[in-house]
């Protein structure tokens, strides 16, 4: 006899289409296939790709769908030929839920970018709920010293902010442009590796200035205020377009822009003059799993600190609503409901 916990009832809330409300619903535990693990989500980071696929602003997620990629919870129960970690592990899920391992990406080292990958909470039911299921080859083990609700965040917030920040090679001033989620763990990191930060907010949102300021930027301002020096790389995690003009407007010479996000307005034309003497841009797309075992060994190293404003699970559409206006300091995390729904047993 062994305990099992799948086609028990979870909570969770889903998004049958874009643009309305999550909807708080009664569905079964999912089962683990060959490979994969069933997770007891602990804690859920709300990402603003979660906001982009709420709006309607990515082509293809599955509907109805459970959003959320920052997963941290613990082995509940294991598939077939699912050895990897114990029952009752503490994990954590990512963005990048599967890839085919065979294409030329995948072959090359690049899998972030790989021709058939599937991403949680997009192709896969996500966190939104108590239990989850990913494949136990995309699931990482969580450093002790953070709790639940503090690691949720390092789970894309983190590792795709520390993939950006990898991009930007050895640059000594880094501008980061909106200073949400993920630029407060990257400002940690890159302070942590000797450069200097320099923090754009919204103007006028000098809480968020003053957030930066505490976390080490040697600079904090509006992103209508020219840095005061020139920066040698930029990572733009605002979804706004306009944004890497003004970035390309602060760098150096040889200068770098990255975009973080997966989704952001046009960008405006600017003059050529603007990227002339060997200024880039570029987009970061995804992850690696080696991305992710780097930025967890390297995490409580720094060490990172998460803020994050917690919220129970069926308060997701308020954490999405604040995230969007711009009011949250740090992450913001759900919570599921504390009360485990009946576990049946099967042999
Ligand atoms: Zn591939
Ligand atoms: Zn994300």
């Amino acid at each position: 006899m062994r305990a099992r916990t799948f086609g028990a009832a979870m909570h969770a809330m889903v998004l049958d289409r874009a643009r309305t409300p999550l909807r708080a619903a009664e569905l079964a535990a999912p089962e683990p296939g060959r490979g994969q693990v069933l997770v007891r989500v602990r804690a859920c980071g709300v990402c603003r790709t979660d906001l982009h696929i709420y709006d309607g602003e990515l082509a293809r997620p599955k509907l109805p769908l459970i959003l959320g990629h920052q997963i941290v919870g613990t082995v509940d129960t294991r598939g077939r030929d699912a050895e990897r970690f114990a029952i009752g592990e503490r994990v954590g899920v990512p963005w990048l839920a599967w890839v085919d391992s065979i294409c030329r990406y995948c072959r090359s080292g690049r899998e972030n970018l790989c021709e058939h990958a599937r991403f949680t909470g997009y192709d896969t039911d996500g966190g939104y709920a108590q239990f989850a299921v990913a494949d136990e080859g995309f699931v990482f083990r969580i450093p002790d010293s953070y709790d639940d609700a503090h690691a949720a965040p390092l789970m894309c917030a983190g590792l795709v902010g520390y993939r950006s920040l990898r991009m930007t090679g050895d640059a000594e001033r880094l501008g980061l442009y909106g200073f949400g989620s993920s630029a407060h763990i990257i400002a940690q990191v890159a302070r942590h590796q000797g450069r200097r930060v320099f923090a754009f907010t919204r103007p006028g949102d000098v809480a968020s200035q003053a957030f930066a300021r505490e976390l080490g930027a040697v600079w904090a301002g509006g992103s209508d205020i020219a840095p005061p020096e020139e920066l040698d790389a930029a990572i733009i995690f605002a979804p706004v377009g306009e944004l890497i003009v003004t970035a390309l407007r602060a760098l150096a010479r040889g200068g770098m822009v990255v975009s973080a996000g997966i989704h952001m307005s046009d960008i405006p034309s600017f003059p050529y003059e603007l990227l002339w003497e060997e200024r880039q841009i570029r987009s970061v797309a995804n992850l690696t799993r080696r991305d992710a075992e780097e930025f967890l060994e390297l995490a409580p190293r720094v060490p990172v600190k998460t803020e994050v404003t917690s919220y129970p699970l069926d308060r997701a559409n308020d954490a999405l609503s604040e995230m969007r206006a711009g009011k949250l300091r740090g992450s913001a995390v759900l919570i599921p409901d504390a009360v485990p729904p009946d576990v049946v047993t099967a042999s």
